[in-house]
This record gives structure tokens, C-alpha cells and sequence, in this order.
């Protein structure tokens, strides 16, 4: 007797569904769909517990047959696909079949529905993969599926669930990226009754991010506004021809001041489907090269569109990646489509850029794959040439007159000038230790300020050689440093908002700011619900300015949501302060008086860390001792 046997079709479906249905937002996901493509115009989701205790999505949709209502639970039953070759376009987005028996295999499944071509409708209830109940039921058109209990008997499965705000959030970033992508259509989401989400139909995908971002989101986007590029048709040396092919790119990109920290606010559709592609990443990246810093992320919602047989939707059994038949034709054009859209609106960099090799669009998409796969998510994207780069050598004379102080208020408070330190008289040339000591943090506090260099850099002296101190990054890490501080202590200085800033969330964010409130309050913005999607703002760290506050509290929501929600309380905190120091910290283009340079080193010198920004960034570059030597052929 042989030892192998075909699995049972309960097994089978166990199976698929280790692959299908990872959470319950995939769950969503599949039946989301499935409404999508039976027509709906109206679906409406309502969880419990975060998906774990109900699932329930009611559409619209034209309905299954009493016959097929029971068969839709048999594996691979689909009415997607009939012929091999319809697997090569396909148009829908489901096509595998799989999704109703798989979810009924580890949950306890009802469906409701009813086919406009038949006068009574049925009731289908599953759970485990067993059929208990198939009976007529009255009802208007369309189809209602309730998913309960999810995982109640794959006890391994339940125990990998993140918490119930976690698995909701996923659930409502989902939604509302499937309804950013379907404006024509209604959608509506609810936990435990209480809107999360609910958007009616409008004429264009403008008014819909409307409706979920708010028009001052709409203000920070440009449109990309259809762009096309053809292929023309062939005939190649067989006699086979081929067909043109068309290409269309449509959606909105951010200006380049908006910078986000993660990308999970670059959304890409193709053919409606939301998919996550690293060629379309890439794409993106580059366009935005020299734009926004190395680390930054824009926004994004890309739709492509192509024929269905230009991509291979069957990679991946849930269906999130796609293979594009010309991966490079697609790669430059969505590139090429961005970056017009980005110059179209291109604003004057106040700072000059430098090029430089090995940058995000001449670093090989080969390369920028292996970085994507290297973690931590938040360091993935390929590096840009630096954002500031270094303009020409012109030192001020350390006495020049005390320049005009050009900012309005100080944002931060400044402690009295230290006392100069006495510089170096020895005439002889450092021993030869100190030639070759490596820059040490040591060296930082013992720093003699020379001057300010454009406005944005501090030059300085120390024994150990010349110091070039970027005045915003050294600020950065100080703040960053005190907010931290601060925290611990529970005392971070607030002012109190003349006006409250109201702030309107999307639904995922609402579910961040759920989690956060708390946190937000012990650095020093004190919050409130507002009804709605909407939140109060009443007070701010007492460093931030009042306009800036507003942007903060996104940012931090922002990390919060880190690369779907991998981000620990503890880089959270980090990552907030980060945020708040980057905001408060003097800029560059901005005049320093001799006080006030000397206070930024001495609290430079006192820092933790004064070599690097809480982003990473260096905060000095040194010229050590040993390479003037070599640069005047002393040595
Ligand atoms: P697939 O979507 O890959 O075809 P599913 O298991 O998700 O496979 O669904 C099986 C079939 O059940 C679908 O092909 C479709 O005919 C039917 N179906 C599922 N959900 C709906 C719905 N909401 N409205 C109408 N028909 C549906
Ligand atoms: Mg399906």
C-alpha cells in the first residue's frame, strides 16, 4: 500500500486558508472584493473585536443563485474563470475560488443572499468547514456574509492576532483604500456600531479624498492628471501580431514638503486592485529623488491602468502582487508620469543640491529589491544624494559684528552665554596621539566657535581639528534629548491653544489616536474627541508653535501606524520626540549671534549622543588635524 493520499477537502481548505486568510483584515479583504466584483454599489462592514468575535459584510451586489450559493463553498468553485486562457486577463478581482471555503474552515460562516433572477434567497451556515444549515430565506437582493469567531478552531492561528486595535486599524486602512479606489461606489465601516468610516458616491476620485482626508490634504497633493503612454502594435518575424497596448496613470502625488515617515500612506491600485509592488515603489522613489530627503515618504494614490493581460495577477495567493509582463516599460512611465507632475509644480529649493552618485534612480532595481527585503521597513528606501548639500567655503571672521537676529521668537529658551574658552596658544604642532586620536565626542565639548557659514552652518575649532556643525541637526538632538527628558519627569512644558486645532482623521488614524491618546498627553498635547472623525487639540509642547502643532500630532499619528503598526511603545516615544525636537529646533537659513552658537555647542557637548540626529543624520564633520597637514604637504 502507498503512503501517499490525497488530503480531504477539509484539509485542503485549512490549508489554503493559512494562505488566504492570515488576519482579520484579510478576511475583509476577500469578501470586500467579492462584493466589488458582484457589482455592489453600497457595502457596508461591521466588526466586532476587532474582527476576532464578527465579521459582517452586507452589499448590494447582483446576488448568487440558490444553487450556487451551496457550491460557492466547494474549493476552486468560481464563476471568475472557465478556460485556462481566461487566467491571463482576468478582470476581476477574485478568480481562485478559494476565499468562501477557506474562511469557512476556520470560522463559523452564515451567508445570506439573493439573485435578482430568483424570487427567494438562501441561508447558508458553515462553520469549520462543515455545512449546517441550507435553507430558503427571504430577503432583498444582494449578499450578506457574517464571519464569527474567527480562528475558534486553528488555536495557532489566534495566538499570532495582534490586539484587537491592531487588527481594526488594519481593517481600516483596508476599507479605506478600497474606497479611494471606488468613488462611484458607498462605503461604510463600523465597530461596534460606531462609524468609523462612511463615504457616499461621488463623480471623481478628487472628491473622494475629499470626503476621507479633508481639503487641506487636497491642497498638499497634485493630481496626476491621466497620463498615457502607447505601444504600438506589431508584427514580429513569425507573422504573429500584437496588438497596441495603452497605459494610463492617474491619482495624486504630495508637493515635496509633505514628508511622511513610513510608507504607509502610498497607496498603488492596478487595475483597481490594491497591490504592493516594489517596482511601482521604486518608480515612485525615484521621482521623487533629490525632492524629499533620503528617509522621507510622500503620498501617493497611483492608480494604473493597463489591459488585464498585461499583468499577472496569479503570484500570490492573496492576491497583493502583481508581475507586469514590462516590468521597466511600467517602472519609467509611472517615473516619468510622476516626476512631470512633481516639476509641473516644482517649488524653488531654497537650498542648492548636490548630485551625486548612487542615488535612488541610478541605484539598479536588482539592488533597491534586496533592500527591500533587508529589515528594519522604515530604512527601505534607496538612498538619495544628501539634502543639503555643502556650499561654497566663505568663514566669517570670528569677530564680526553680532549679526541681526531674523527670527521672530526664539524657540527655545536660551541660556545665558558661556564663557569663551581660551584658544589653543601653543605654537607647536598636536603630538602625534592627537593626529591620529578619531573624532570623539570629547572633542565636541571642547569646541571654539569661529563663525557661522551661510547662514546654516557653525564652523569651529577644537584641538583636534575644524568642526562643521549643522546648526538645525545639533539643535534636533538637544531638543530630542530634553523632550525625552522631560517625559520621564512627567513634566513637559505645554501652552495652551488661543483656538483649539481641529483636526479630521481618516478612520485608521482614529484608531491610532484611540491607542495614543495617552501618550500624546504625556508629551504635552492634550486631546479630545470631537464627534466624528474629529479631534480637539487643546494644548502643545510649549516648543512648537501653534501651526506646527497641527502637522505633529499627524506625524506621531503617522508613527504610530509605523509600517503597519510593527512599532514598539518604546519607539513610539522615540519616534515622538524625534518629531517635536525636529519641528522646535532652529532651522538653517537662520542667523545665529555669537550667544546663541555658543549655547548650541555647550548643550551640544552635554548631550548623550551629539554625533548623530535622531534620524541618523551626522550632526558635525570634522576636518581632522592630520588632513590639513596632508593637504598643506606637511606630512
Ligand atoms: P472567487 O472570488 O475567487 O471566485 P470566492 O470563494 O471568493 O472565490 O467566491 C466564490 C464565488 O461565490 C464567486 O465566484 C461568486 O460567484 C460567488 N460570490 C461570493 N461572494 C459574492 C457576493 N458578495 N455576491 C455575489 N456572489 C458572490
Ligand atoms: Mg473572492
Amino acid at each position: 500500500m502507498g503512503r501517499i493520499q490525497v488530503l480531504s477537502d477539509d484539509l485542503a481548505n485549512k490549508i489554503a486558508a493559512g494562505e488566504v486568510v492570515e488576519r482579520p483584515a484579510s478576511v475583509v479583504k476577500e469578501l470586500l472584493e467579492n462584493s466589488l466584483d458582484a457589482g455592489a454599489t453600497d457595502i457596508r462592514v461591521d466588526i466586532e473585536a476587532g474582527g476576532r468575535r464578527l465579521i459582517r459584510i452586507a452589499d448590494n451586489g447582483v446576488g448568487m443563485l440558490r444553487d450556487d450559493a451551496l457550491l460557492a463553498f466547494e474549493r476552486h468553485a468560481t464563476s471568475k474563470l472557465r478556460v485556462t486562457k481566461d487566467l491571463f486577463s482576468i478582470a476581476t478581482l477574485g478568480f481562485r475560488g478559494e476565499a468562501l471555503p477557506s474562511i469557512g474552515s476556520v470560522s463559523r460562516l452564515s451567508l445570506e443572499t439573493r439573485s435578482a433572477d430568483e424570487q427567494v434567497g438562501s441561508l447558508v451556515e458553515i462553520a469549520g468547514g462543515k455545512i449546517f444549515k441550507y435553507e430558503e430565506a427571504a430577503r432583498a437582493t444582494g449578499t450578506t456574509v457574517t464571519v464569527r469567531d474567527l480562528f475558534f478552531n486553528v488555536p495557532a492561528r489566534r495566538k499570532f492576532l495582534r490586539s484587537e486595535q491592531t487588527e481594526l486599524a488594519h481593517i481600516a486602512s483596508l476599507v479605506t483604500h478600497y474606497s479611494l479606489a471606488q468613488p462611484e461606489k458607498s462605503f461604510e465601516l463600523r465597530h461596534h456600531n460606531s462609524e468609523l468610516l462612511c463615504v457616499t458616491p461621488v463623480e471623481s476620485p478628487r472628491e473622494r479624498v475629499h470626503q476621507i482626508f479633508g481639503s487641506r490634504m487636497l491642497d498638499d497633493l497634485i493630481e496626476i492628471g491621466g497620463a498615457v503612454r502607447e505601444i504600438p502594435g506589431a508584427v514580429d518575424e513569425d507573422g504573429e501580431t500584437s496588438p497596441a497596448v495603452t497605459y494610463r496613470l492617474g491619482g495624486f502625488v504630495s508637493r515635496p514638503q509633505v514628508q511622511k515617515t513610513n510608507r504607509n500612506s502610498i497607496y498603488l491600485f492596478v487595475n483597481r486592485r490594491l497591490i504592493r509592488d516594489r517596482l511601482l515603489m521604486h518608480a515612485l522613489s525615484s521621482a521623487y529623488y533629490n525632492l524629499i530627503p533620503p528617509a522621507a515618504f510622500p503620498f501617493a494614490l497611483l492608480f494604473l491602468e493597463c489591459g488585464p493581460e498585461e499583468v499577472d495577477v496569479n503570484v500570490h495567493p492573496s492576491k497583493t502582487e502583481v508581475r507586469f509582463k514590462r516590468g521597466t516599460f511600467v517602472h519609467d512611465f509611472v517615473r516619468d508620469a510622476v516626476r512631470e507632475a512633481l516639476t509641473r509644480n516644482r517649488p524653488v529649493s531654497a537650498v542648492p543640491v548636490r548630485e551625486t552618485p548612487q542615488q535612488a534612480a541610478e541605484l539598479p532595481f536588482s539592488e533597491f529589491s534586496q533592500r527591500m527585503d533587508a529589515p528594519p521597513a522604515e530604512t527601505q528606501m534607496p538612498e538619495a544624494a544628501p539634502f543639503q548639500a555643502l556650499p561654497d567655503f566663505d568663514l566669517k571672521p570670528p569677530q564680526s559684528p553680532a549679526p541681526r537676529l531674523d527670527f521672530s521668537a526664539p524657540p527655545l529658551e536660551m541660556a545665558p552665554p558661556m564663557r569663551l574658552k581660551v584658544p589653543d596658544t601653543h605654537a607647536a604642532f598636536p603630538e602625534q596621539a592627537l593626529l591620529d586620536a578619531p573624532a570623539s565626542m570629547e572633542a565636541l565639548r571642547d569646541l571654539r566657535p569661529l563663525g557661522q557659514l551661510q547662514d546654516s552652518f557653525i564652523i569651529a575649532a577644537s584641538r583636534d581639528g575644524l568642526w562643521i556643525v549643522d546648526q538645525h541637526v545639533a539643535h534636533e538632538r538637544i531638543l530630542f534629548e530634553k523632550v525625552l527628558r522631560d517625559r520621564a519627569r512627567g513634566g513637559v512644558p505645554v501652552q495652551r491653544m488661543l483656538m483649539p486645532a481641529m483636526l479630521e482623521l481618516t478612520a485608521a488614524q482614529l484608531v491610532e489616536y484611540e491607542r495614543i491618546a495617552g501618550e500624546l498627553a504625556a508629551v504635552g498635547f492634550e486631546t479630545e474627541p470631537f464627534g466624528g472623525r474629529t479631534v480637539a487639540v487643546k494644548t502643545a509642547p510649549a516648543a512648537v508653535s501653534a501651526a506646527e502643532a497641527e502637522k505633529l500630532v499627524y506625524e506621531i499619528l503617522e508613527i504610530a501606524e509605523g509600517e503597519l503598526r510593527r512599532v514598539s511603545l518604546e519607539d513610539l516615544r522615540r519616534g515622538m520626540a524625534a518629531s517635536i525636537a525636529c519641528r522646535a529646533a532652529i532651522k538653517i537659513n537662520m542667523r545665529l549671534d555669537a550667544a546663541k552658537i555658543d549655547w548650541l555647542l555647550e548643550e551640544l557637548g552635554k548631550t548623550e549622543y551629539p554625533m548623530s540626529c535622531p534620524h541618523g543624520r551626522p550632526v558635525a564633520l570634522r576636518y581632522g588635524i592630520r588632513d590639513i597637514l596632508k593637504g598643506f604637504h606637511r606630512i
